[in-house]
């Protein structure tokens, strides 16, 4: 089947870089939008996120052979159970939600009867808003589909070309494994960086003034991924809690070994250490997945 239609429901980075996206590579789509709140209606509309920006959800999907849900995780249940009587016969309804297991629960049990694909594109950046997308957000990135066993086979390949065109890589999996997958990458690197700024911020013998002024010596960088949406991250761990406990066990045993070792002054262990992790960088810049530059490509 061919995607013609595609209604993109929150207009935020996610949504507004599909919208942006489609303009671009596959011109011949024709894209409505709906987001809940009206400023960021007026804004997606000056900025042209999408070719006609809906007053109403039901406007927006009215027509559509493809709803792509782009709002916080823990907002995809309500959306899909009001969209529910607006839909129309044969429509695929995906997202892009960053855990999967309770987002394929949601939207299957709101949405009894229709194609449900759920997908996860592993692309964004710490910005949010409507200001925040680009066209070239999914370039060269991974698109995760993650079909419950019941899915339409042609609806998976449709919306799998669909991401292709906007330039995503494609990776099939099961929604439970990406859950467990994007914990390691994604959710518990989240949970650090929050976590080490909020220690730093909340230190007494060190002035906030300092940590500030010597964030170049690596605390700046954790600072990036510390700025993310606060809403989106609450309920990335709220629902992908299990897999986020089962992996942070496993790195709070990793932390207590190193503290041994340095406690002990076991420098092998270390140095053993850094030398794998060192390696751990050379193969995403190998495989495509960032920048060779050195310190980001910052200018110096
Ligand atoms: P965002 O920039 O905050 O955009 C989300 C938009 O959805 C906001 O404009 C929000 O409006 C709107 N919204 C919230 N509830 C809604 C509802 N019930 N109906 C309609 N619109 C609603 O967030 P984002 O970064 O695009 O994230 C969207 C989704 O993408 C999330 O599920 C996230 O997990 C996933 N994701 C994010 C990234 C990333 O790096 N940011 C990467 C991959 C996937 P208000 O602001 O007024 O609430």
């Amino acid at each position: 089947m061919s995607i013609d239609r595609v209604a993109i429901i929150g207009l935020g980075l996610l949504g507004g870089s599909v919208g942006l996206s489609c303009h671009e590579h596959a011109p011949q789509i024709v894209t409505t939008g709906y987001d809940a709140s009206p400023a960021v209606r007026a804004r997606a509309a000056g900025r042209g996120l999408v070719g006609k920006v809906c007053d109403t959800l039901a406007g927006a999907v009215a027509n559509a052979d493809l709803v792509i849900l782009c709002v916080p995780v823990g907002a995809m249940a309500g959306v899909a159970h009001d969209m529910a009587p607006h839909l129309p016969a044969g429509v695929i309804v995906t997202d892009v939600g960053s855990s999967k297991q309770s987002v394929v629960e949601d939207l299957t049990a709101a949405l009894p009867g229709v194609s449900v694909v759920p997908a996860h594109p592993v692309a964004g950046t710490e910005q949010s808003g409507p200001d925040a997308g680009f066209a070239t957000l999914f370039a060269n990135r991974w698109c995760i589909i993650t079909p419950p066993e019941w899915a339409n086979p042609q609806h998976v390949d449709a919306l799998s070309a669909f991401w292709a065109a906007l330039g995503a890589r494609i990776e099939i999996m099961d929604p439970q494994h990406h859950d467990l997958v994007l914990a390691v990458t994604s959710h518990i690197p989240h949970l650090i960086a929050f976590t080490i700024v909020g220690t730093a911020s909340d230190l007494e013998d060190v002035t906030r003034s300092e940590v500030i002024k010597y964030s170049a010596g690596g605390f700046r960088d954790f600072t990036r991924i510390a700025a993310s949406d606060p809403t989106m991250w609450r309920d990335v761990f709220l629902h992908n809690k299990s897999a986020v406990l089962e992996m942070l066990g496993r790195f709070t045993e990793d932390l207590t070994a190193m503290q041994r070792a340095i406690r002990s002054g076991d420098g092998d262990a270390l140095f053993d250490l850094f030398e794998r992790t060192r390696a751990i960088r050379r193969s995403i810049i190998e495989q495509g997945q960032d920048d060779a530059k050195p310190d980001f490509g910052r200018g110096h």
